[in-house]
């Protein structure tokens, strides 16, 4: 039977006064009025606000839940990957490493090797997260590109121990601790470092990617249920920008790996024991939790779920769970100048 819309019903009702209305038609509208279901358009207001906010907090219930058992198995991943990066907590209760240690040599190799693919992804990652917020294109956002693309070095630094840095008054030099060098054993997790420098370097000192940083704090402190602080919306995007690289390079590279392990390996620096913060970060675990309500893709990537059902995968996500054997954007970086 073709359904009767109850715009028909409202149709039939608003005849002028004087119009003849059939008392078939009539009783046919009452009848229908009667059995069919409520359309949203005459739910009253107050209903209507139920009804959407309890499919909000569904939503929300649903996600926390994919991001809590994506953690666990980033966290899992982690512990049987041989390329599992050291989480943050155990690299600070290491003694830093001589810069001639076969370890820091092998990772500022490994740094100096991605650079030049990390300057690539993390420009096309930071591109899309500003369409995605809407940050106008301005002079300043040009320089900031500008700045990220002159980038050329990699500094071990004894003294930085677990952390990477840049210096405002040396813009073209990526600082590792040694014990970061060594601690982050694949390309992916030293993709996502680069990325998260290169982040911090293309915002300068004149704070060009400000907007974005706002967007990204406020964002996630909704998807999250966080209140976060500018300056550590600061460090949050410059995660989601790696974490964002990884994907695209893990999409890119074919590899025999399960995209569980080689995505996981974007966050394993995060799986901590003690789960301390500062100022300026959020603690590791609440990084991990707040990059994954953000971007639930790369939840799904981690559990296998399927995608969410009228949303097109990300194009730089590989298909299925095994990376893809042929790259579709292969990545073509110029050989830096030194
Ligand atoms: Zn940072």
């Amino acid at each position: 039977m073709p359904q009767r819309t109850p715009g028909n019903v409202k149709k039939n009702r608003r005849r002028r006064p004087g119009a003849r209305l059939s008392c078939f038609a009539l009783a046919c509208a009452l009848a229908l009025a009667s059995v069919a279901p409520v359309a949203p358009a005459q739910m009253p207001d107050a209903r209507r606000a139920a009804e959407a906010a309890a499919e909000r907090a569904a939503a929300g219930r649903d996600i926390d839940e994919l991001v809590r058992r994506a953690m666990g198995v980033a966290c899992a991943e982690r512990e049987l990957d041989p390329q599992g990066s050291a989480p943050i907590d155990e690299m600070q209760a290491r003694p830093s490493l001589p810069l001639r240690h076969a370890e820091v040599v092998a990772g500022t190799q490994r740094a100096e090797r991605l650079l030049p693919v990390a300057k690539i992804l993390a420009a096309e990652s930071l591109r899309r997260l500003l369409r995605e917020y809407r940050v106008k294109e301005s002079s300043a956002v040009r320089a900031a590109f500008a700045r990220l693309s002159q980038v050329r070095w990699i500094k071990p630094d004894m003294e930085l121990r677990d952390n990477a840095s840049v210096l405002y008054k040396e813009p073209r030099t990526i600082r590792f601790g040694t014990i970061f060098l060594a601690g982050l054993r694949s390309d992916e997790g030293m993709l996502g470092v680069l990325s998260h420098e290169l982040t911090h370097v293309a915002d300068g000192a004149g704070g060009s990617l400000r907007a974005l940083f706002r967007g990204v704090a406020q964002r996630a402190g909704s998807a999250a249920g966080l209140r976060i602080t500018a300056r550590r919306g600061e460090e949050l995007t410059c995660d989601l920008v790696g974490a964002l690289a990884v994907r695209a390079y893990i999409a890119r590279t074919p590899g025999v790996e399960t995209l569980a392990r080689r995505t996981a390996r974007a966050l394993a620096h995060n799986c901590v024991e003690r789960d301390h913060t500062d100022r300026a970060h959020l603690s590791p675990r609440t990084t991990m939790r707040a990059l994954l309500a953000l971007d639930p893709a790369l939840a799904r990537e981690l559990t296998g779920d399927p995608a969410e059902p009228g949303t097109s995968r990300d194009p730089s996500t590989p298909a299925t769970r095994r990376t893809q054997r042929r790259a579709a954007h292969p990545i073509a970086p110029r050989t830096p100048r030194r």
